[in-house]
């Protein structure tokens, strides 16, 4: 099947738009996984986010209670010996910081003896509260400040003296159910996360999320600073890094691609524009042909959108070449040289040989290019007809009007003198010879070194047929080649 340049177009549009379309859903799927991606980011805040209202919170009771422990208020309750006073300062306390809910006030002297807690406190206070908590509840067993099951915090803050002694403590124990309610309002998109209490073995105080993933992870922990807990949580593994590895192949896939397209585009490109060019070529050719009135058999054109008008365009070209060369034949001229042609030498012969008896002297050369196969050979049969070309010019700029020049055929020329004796006639071949150029530009930088072997006779009388003086001068022609070539021969009647 003939290329064509429909198809190679149509193959680089198909190209572009599977390109487009990979590109387009690349794109969709990139953009659908950067969405994914930032979704399951979230978690990653999270906890953090979580961590700072719980620390936070804590801070803000802490600050309460240190703030009760320096109110002057406090050190007259523990002062004060009337019951009754010390139930309405008491009040009056309470609502000073109403968020810490129930304060506890303790005297030194009640808080002798064993050990309370927050962690966050000194060895020596711990210990100080501890006895003041056992001391004010004379028989419970709450000797730890946190208790991991019911998720509450106890605070202490000793009581200075005017002196700088201490004169009690401020005790608060909450349940931290506002700590319940952050945790569980926290975003949590594939996660698990623990609030973990830190006391030797650790307790999960409060759980959320799908519980599978603590076998499937490794945990973030962040420590709750100011307190006893510690925020575990756990991801879905290895999702963003599947997104990035989705990504970067979407980027290497990509770029192949478009590398795959480009290279084809610029062979069809490349494939295309030559086919074109060389078609363009020939059709020149034939136009060029056509001009010097002779046509090739074949003219291959390559591409099939050009088919069907070369063909049209050949069978013109041949219709015109052949009437041509029907009209120049009548005429007598040979189509190429442009000289006589065989036909109108024979008929010159006949009237020339018909004067013979008259009296008259008549000359006879017939020139043959010398090596002319191997121009064809070397530089193609166009150069070996420009050759002839030249040569049958040459012919007729170097002789007299009165000679009459004819292409016998092939490479083989001859020229009548009419009433020239042979001896003028051979220095007019002397002469011609001698001012004939020795080299010619067949084509652009084919030249060529003209060379040609001649055989000279004269017609006589004596002749029975007028093709005689011919014989003669072929066989003289034939001597000159066998001699060495580049010379002429010859041979009287
Ligand atoms: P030599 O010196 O013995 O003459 O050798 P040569 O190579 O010239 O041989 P010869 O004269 O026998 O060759 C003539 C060749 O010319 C044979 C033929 O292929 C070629 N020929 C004949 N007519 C044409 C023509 O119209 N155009 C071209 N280009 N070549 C032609
Ligand atoms: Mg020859």
């Amino acid at each position: 099947m003939k290329p064509s340049l429909a198809r190679y177009f149509l193959i680089a549009f198909l190209a572009a738009l599977t390109l487009i379309a990979s590109a387009g859903l690349m794109l969709y799927r990139a953009t659908q996984d950067a969405e994914r991606h930032s979704r399951e980011r979230a978690p990653i805040y999270a906890p953090q986010l979580l961590a700072n209202q719980i620390v936070e919170s804590t801070r803000q009771w802490t600050r309460g209670t240190k703030a009760i422990a320096q109110s002057p208020l406090t050190l007259r309750i523990l002062k004060s010996t009337d019951a009754a006073e010390r139930r309405e300062l008491m009040g009056t306390l309470t609502s000073l910081q109403p968020e810490l809910g129930e304060i506890q006030l303790i005297t030194s002297d009640q808080a002798k003896g064993q050990t309370p807690i927050p962690s966050a406190l000194g060895a020596q206070q711990k210990r100080m509260i501890e006895k003041a908590r056992a001391a004010s509840h004379p028989g419970s067993n709450q000797g730890a400040a946190l208790r991991a099951e019911s998720l509450s915090l106890a605070l202490s803050e000793p009581v200075r003296d005017t002196d700088g002694g201490i004169a009690g403590f401020v005790l608060v124990e909450r349940n931290l159910s506002e700590i319940g309610a952050i945790f569980a309002a926290t975003p949590l998109i594939d996660g698990y996360a623990e609030l973990q209490q830190v006391n030797g073995v650790s307790d999960t105080l409060l759980k959320r999320g799908n519980e599978q993933l603590k076998f499937s992870s490794s945990p973030i922990a962040i420590m709750l600073e100011g307190t006893p807990w510690r925020l575990m949580m756990w991801h879905k593994p290895a999702v963003t890094g599947l997104a990035a590895d989705l990504r970067r192949s979407y980027l290497g896939v990509g770029s192949v691609l478009t590398v795959l397209l480009a290279l084809c585009m610029w062979l069809a490109y490349r494939l295309g524009n030559r086919m074109l060019q060389d078609d363009l070529t020939l059709f020149t050719k034939l136009f060029s042909d056509v001009t010097h009135e002779r046509l090739r058999k074949r003219y291959p054109v390559e591409l099939r959108e050009l088919q069907n008008g070369y063909q049209v365009m050949y069978q013109l070209a041949k219709m015109m070449v052949n009437k041509h060369q029907r009209v120049v034949n009548s005429a007598g001229i040979d189509h190429l040289s442009q000289v006589s042609n065989r036909r109108s030498f024979e008929a010159k012969q006949h009237e020339v040989f018909a004067r013979v008896n008259e009296g008259w002297a008549h000359s006879l050369l017939i020139l043959d290019i010398d090596n002319f196969k191997h121009v064809n050979d070397s530089y193609g049969h166009d150069a070996g007809d420009q050759l002839i070309v030249q040569f049958g010019k040459i012919l007729k700029d170097h002789l007299r009007s009165s000679d009459f020049v004819a292409r016998l055929g092939g490479d083989e020329f001859c020229v009548l003198f009419p009433n020239t004796p042979l001896k003028k006639a051979e220095e007019l071949a002397q002469r011609l010879r001698a001012n004939m150029p020795s080299r010619l530009e067949l084509q652009p930088n084919v030249m060529h070194h003209l060379s040609w072997s001649g055989g000279l006779s004269e017609y006589s009388r004596q002749d029975q047929s007028e093709n005689a003086a011919l014989a003669r001068a072929d066989q003289a022609l034939l001597e000159a080649k066998r001699a060495g070539r580049s010379r002429t021969d010859v041979k009287a009647a």
